[in-house]
């Protein structure tokens, strides 16, 4: 069955969509089955994945209005090697039209339930919010993956997530924890990032994952080919460092 995994932090442009997408090329070059969600209705991770969200005949909102089962909506990207169930804008009015459902927060877990032994690995890419769309996300999950960069105020933004993923695994989904925290766009030079990456190892433990994600340029130039930078260019330090973090994914799955 697959492991089901969320890729959130309430904070903007820290890393999340080029951590799923990365992820998710990783996983698929080392022969998991890997499907990608795009819970953001941006749907940078549907570009960034050669998928066209603007013609998308079918995307995460069908799914999560329940017109559309997964296996219907989802598209193979050929280029990148895993499934993509993607989202456009229709999906800011999901969260206006499922107040009025019933466990509205449970839409994308019941749908993943039919899909389970299609994949090994379902990587949920979340906006960047405490929103009905990421607790869907974290409803569906066995565990969250927190990129994030080692600055100043990175600690003190980690509480609220904490305290979320803490009151959602007491109250609609006991499997949930998190796996572990990612230090992405990391540049060893500046001492302060040093000094929060030591923080956060001391904090957190081995909840740290062991994989470094360096500040790389061709990450940041792979979206505009509408590739991740694993697969635009692997040789790059940073798909090569996304590469290694797909690996040590595989290795803690089979210790959970
Ligand atoms: P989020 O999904 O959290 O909003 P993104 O993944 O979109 O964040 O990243 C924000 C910006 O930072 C994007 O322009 C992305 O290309 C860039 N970026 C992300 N990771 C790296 C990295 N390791 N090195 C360089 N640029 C990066
Ligand atoms: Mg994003």
């Amino acid at each position: 069955m697959a492991k089901i995994f969320c890729v959130a932090n309430q904070k903007g442009g820290v890393g999340k969509t080029t951590t799923t997408v990365n992820l998710a090329a990783g996983l698929a070059k080392i022969g998991q089955r890997v499907l990608m969600v795009d819970l953001d209705p941006q749907g940078n991770a549907t570009m960034g994945s050669g998928v066209d969200k603007r013609t998308l005949p079918l995307s995460v909102y069908d799914v999560l209005l329940e017109s559309a089962s997964i296996r219907e909506a989802a598209v193979f990207s050929d280029k990148c090697g895993y499934h993509v169930l993607g989202a456009n804008r229709d999906l800011a009015g999901a969260e206006v039209e499922l107040v009025e459902v019933e466990r509205r927060e449970k839409r994308l877990k019941q749908a993943l339930a039919e899909v389970g032994a299609d994949f090994d690995f379902v990587l949920i890419d979340c906006p960047p919010s405490l929103s009905m769309l990421t607790l869907n996300g974290l409803c569906s999950a066995h565990g969250v993956i927190v990129p994030m960069q080692c600055e100043y105020f990175a600690l003190e933004g980690l509480t609220d997530l904490v305290n979320t993923i803490k009151q959602v695994h007491a109250n609609l989904n006991r499997d949930l924890q998190i796996i572990g925290l990612l230090r992405v766009m990391f540049d060893p030079r500046i001492t302060l990032q040093q000094q929060v990456s030591d923080q956060l190892k001391a904090h957190f433990g081995d909840k740290v994952f062991d994989t470094v994600i360096p500040r790389n340029v061709r990450l940041a130039e792979a979206p505009s080919y509408g590739l991740p930078g694993v697969v635009f260019d692997p040789s790059a330090r940073g798909s090569q460092a996304f590469q290694a973090f797909a690996s040590e994914m595989v290795q803690r799955i089979q210790k959970m």
